[in-house]
């Protein structure tokens, strides 16, 4: 099936194949006929499958072929299509992508989004767009300064609504749908379909066509999965060794809090790799210029946090690292979902310090499956290591799926050893050679769209384009 037989323009066939896609993902085969039909969608796809191309592509042949639903007076460009994401950096890459696949088309778009000036945003709303990027915050602040009108929008689209909600963004939303027209497309995009998705969806789609795809990290097979048990003060001199053995570029390391990331990014630093940290506290700037960096290959490795890491688009990431194992399972699928994607192939590493066996049976729970054990020579654990969990510096997230508030968490402990273990990138450990990996190839994940934890979602399907 090729790009042009699902009804798309030859200008939008034509950027997409410059891009270098040869042929849709299942996302892509399912979501664009079901957004030419101009009906409402409810889609289970996470970041990796290509999604942001299987609402984009579609749109863009709407807003190519039809004339406004709400024209303008006096002929200005009014915003016909809203995409609302959780974060700064999804909502840039998401334009990116509009501004890529719509580069043979007269389509215009913006990002509007916190943590940078707002003036040239308004200059650039002032002068008209199509299409409108925004993180709902600061969307909001705009309404609020009437900089934006948002009373041509025709089309909807909530990216990520699972990690919207999750951030507190609810009432946001149901501000930014007050000022919407009634009569519009919706799209609603999430990984996860909790209690509250499925409410939100009631409220705001009506009829939607119903589509799934599977999780690409827990069904694709691309993704290797390894855990290795080691304290919890020694992670940070088998990480080292782990990078500087194996001449492992581009790893991006999750830590649980940003503390914890600025330490480790120091200490990776101190080892002789390229590290940065990436995390909420840090400016919008700062971010860009490490995302940057990081792609480019200067920055060898990215410690960041699970909000920070959302949406990141890095193609072809070799290697993730758990450095600290998630408390909200979702996480876990998240984070590992960064390699492995659109074909290529990954690994995904845990270090599993003994406090965090909880966690990690919480993540086997959630992905059906289980991920067996390793342990470095020269790293195995100490029987009478103290190992205690990093204390969070977040608010407690409430996990969809078993997971442990973070008030579980005791006093700070553990620090890394820091006696210079480490080695710089590219120098073997003598005697420390790597145990072969494991590969461990993914199954299927037991929390599926239409699976047992979607109880009433497919009863009110109306219809489905499965
Ligand atoms: P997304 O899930 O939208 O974040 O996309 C994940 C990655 O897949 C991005 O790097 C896209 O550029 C890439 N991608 C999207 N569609 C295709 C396709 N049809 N073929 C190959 N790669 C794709």
């Amino acid at each position: 099936m090729s790009f042009s037989s699902l009804g798309l323009s030859e200008a939008i066939v034509r950027a997409v194949a410059e891009r270098g896609y040869t042929e849709p993902t299942p996302i892509q085969l399912k979501a664009i006929p079901a957004v030419l039909s101009g009906g409402d969608l409810l889609a289970g796809a996470q970041t990796g499958t290509g999604k942001t191309a299987g609402f984009v592509l579609p749109i863009l042949q709407r807003l190519t072929t039809t004339q406004p639903v709400h024209p303008a007076p006096a002929g200005r460009r009014r915003i016909r299509t809203l995409i609302l994401t959780p974060t700064r950096e999804l909502a840039a890459q998401v334009e990116e992508s509009v501004r890529d696949y719509s580069k043979h088309v007269q389509v215009s778009s913006t990002t509007v989004f916190g943590g940078v000036n707002i003036n040239p945003q308004i200059d650039r709303l002032r002068r008209g767009v199509d299409i409108l990027v925004a993180t709902p915050g600061r969307l909001l602040d705009h309404a609020q300064q009437r900089t934006v009108d948002l009373s041509g929008v025709e089309v909807l689209v909530l990216d990520e609504a699972d990690r919207m909600l999750d951030m507190g963004f609810i009432h946001d939303i149901k501000r930014v749908l007050k000022l919407l027209p009634a009569r519009r497309q919706n799209l609603l995009f999430s990984a996860t379909f909790s209690d509250e998705i499925k409410a939100l969806a009631d409220g705001l789609l009506d009829k939607p066509a119903m589509i799934e795809v599977a999780r690409r990290n827990t069904t694709a097979e691309l993704v290797q999965q390894r855990v290795i048990e080691v304290d919890r003060g020694r992670k940070r001199e088998l990480l080292s060794h782990l990078i500087g053995s194996n001449n492992w570029f581009q790893v991006l390391v999750f830590t649980r809090t940003k503390h914890g990331a600025n330490r480790l990014a120091e200490q990776l630093v101190k080892d002789g790799i390229p590290a940065l940290a990436i995390h909420g506290n840090k400016s919008q700037s700062a971010r860009t210029r490490a995302l940057a960096e990081f792609k480019t290959g200067k920055l060898q490795a990215l410690v960041a946090t699970d909000i920070a890491a959302r949406g990141l688009d890095i193609v072809d990431l070799p290697h993730v690292v758990n450095f600290d194992l998630p408390n909200v399972p979702e996480d876990y699928v998240h984070r590992i979902g960064r390699t492995g994607r659109a074909g290529a192939t990954g690994e995904a590493l845990s270090l599993l310090s003994s406090d965090e066996r909880g966690f990690m049976r919480d993540i086997e729970r959630l992905i059906n499956r289980q991920v067996p054990r390793e342990r470095i020579a020269g790293y195995e654990p100490d029987p009478n290591a103290r190992n205690e969990p990093e204390v969070d510096d977040r608010p407690p997230r409430q996990g969809r799926g078993g997971g442990r508030p973070a008030s579980r968490s005791g006093p700070a402990a553990g620090r890394p050893a820091g006696q210079g273990g480490g080695r710089p990138a590219g120098q073997a450990a003598p005697g420390a050679a790597r145990q072969p990996a494991q590969a461990v190839r993914t199954g299927p994940t037991s929390r599926s769209f239409g699976g047992s934890n979607a109880a009433g979602f497919r009863s009110r399907a109306p219809r489905s384009v499965r």
